[in-house]
């Protein structure tokens, strides 16, 4: 068991509000000239550089912050195939209605696993290489039962945060029998993938002939509930809809969009702020030219607010979180500190983690580290590659 001392730290962002001394403007727990001990992956000491104790090794970081690393909470990172010519189409006027998730389906039916594996480790070193250190993966480009439990397991590989997403489209081949699909889903499909999981998630989207219905998404949460699977909902995405007010009376951990949202969607999630989280995911509003939530309605009314990628090969792919928070600035109303909080400590609320999102003793040692002296440089300094996940010399995997 060794323990190593963070150092150089210009800037520490811990999110911790109960941190003695530090800065707590804003929520974020800051302190200047800060040191954190890290020991089997764990943070045990946080705190002034000048009062850290001894370890066995060291660690200088050169006058650079460290923030929480990012829990990047909602993310489609199992597909094969390119839909780049879509996006192009889509820039000229196509609108999105989720017809092009087949083109995925079928690319991902026909990789291989060991292509689909790679392509998967590549998106998470993206991730990591622009500091999120926590990421969830759905399925949902499978839509058969060995497509799907095929898709979480190889998303186990990469995270425990794995979410059945088998009600993200109806798949052609059932476009004319949507009852067998949801059958399909809550029965085989489910006690395939549910031992690979540890989501649920649906495609609410009554607007969209591909997606689910309020009924049909109730059935699908329901099933996966008793199977003994926590919720999410993708919901009030391309117009208002019921998602939110599902997402609430099923106790969903998260509702993802939220773009389209009535006083009562509103109401209703400021009375569940405790259990349901409203996860925003701007870079699918930048890359479909769509309007963004309103995010500053949603913290002024009192809602958990989340922050995560969306990366998926239709709506957004990208696998940003800094450019997640640019957009959050300066397209939502978020100030800079909300940013960094939506995206570290509350996303990691929106997947029910208290270990992450949060650098305190006991909590994992999940940094990122910025070359710059404050993280108002993430909002500030937009497609700069300033961040990246904190690899502790001598440590691997997490
Ligand atoms: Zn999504």
């Amino acid at each position: 068991m060794t323990s190593t001392v963070i150092t150089g730290i210009a800037e520490l962002v811990t999110n911790d509000e109960h941190l003695e001394g530090a800065d707590h403007s804003e929520h974020l727990g800051r302190l200047s000239d800060a040191a954190i001990i890290v020991q089997d992956g764990l943070i045990a000491w946080v705190g002034p550089a000048s009062q850290a104790p001894a370890a066995d090794s060291r660690q200088d970081v050169g006058g650079r912050s460290v923030i929480p690393g990012f829990v990047d909470s909602h993310s489609h990172l199992v597909f094969a195939g390119d839909r780049s010519a879509e996006f192009a189409a889509r820039m000229t006027g196509v609108t999105y209605d989720g017809g092009g998730i087949a083109n995925s389906v079928n690319a991902t039916r026909a990789a291989s696993d060991d292509e689909l594996r790679a392509l998967v480790g590549v998106r998470i070193e993206e991730m990591r290489a622009q500091g999120t250190t926590t990421v969830e993966i759905k399925s949902g480009y499978g839509l058969s039962v060995e497509d799907e439990a095929r898709s979480l397991r190889i998303a186990a590989e990469f995270t425990s945060e794995t979410t059945f997403l088998g009600a993200h489209v109806v798949p052609p081949e059932f476009v004319d029998r949507r009852a067998e699909y949801v059958a399909l889903v809550i029965g085989e499909m489910l006690s395939a993938c549910a031992p690979l999981a540890r989501w649920i998630d649906v495609f609410c989207e009554p607007r969209s002939a591909h997606a689910f219905t309020e009924d049909e998404a109730r059935e699908v949460l329901s099933a996966g509930r008793d199977a003994g699977l926590g919720l999410r909902v993708h919901g009030n995405q391309l117009g208002p809809g019921p998602g939110v007010r599902l997402a609430v009376e099923m106790g969903a951990a998260s509702v993802d969009h939220c773009t389209f949202l009535s006083e009562e969607d509103l109401e209703a999630l400021v009375a569940a702020s405790d259990t349901t989280v409203a996860t925003l995911l701007p870079g699918a509003e930048f890359s479909t030219r769509s309007r963004y939530p309103d995010a500053r309605r949603l913290l002024d009314a009192g809602v958990s607010v989340a922050l995560a990628t969306d990366c998926n090969p239709g709506t957004c792919y990208s696998s940003s979180m800094p450019f997640v928070l640019a957009l959050a600035v300066r397209e939502m109303g978020m100030t800079p500190a909300e940013a960094v909080r939506a995206a570290t400590v509350g996303s990691a609320k929106s997947l029910r983690r208290n270990d992450i999102g949060v650098l305190r003793p006991g909590n994992r040692a999940d940094l990122a580290v910025l070359d710059a002296p404050s993280y108002l440089h993430l909002s500030y300094r937009p497609g700069v590659p300033i961040a990246r996940a904190l690899e502790e010399r001598g440590r691997h995997g997490s």
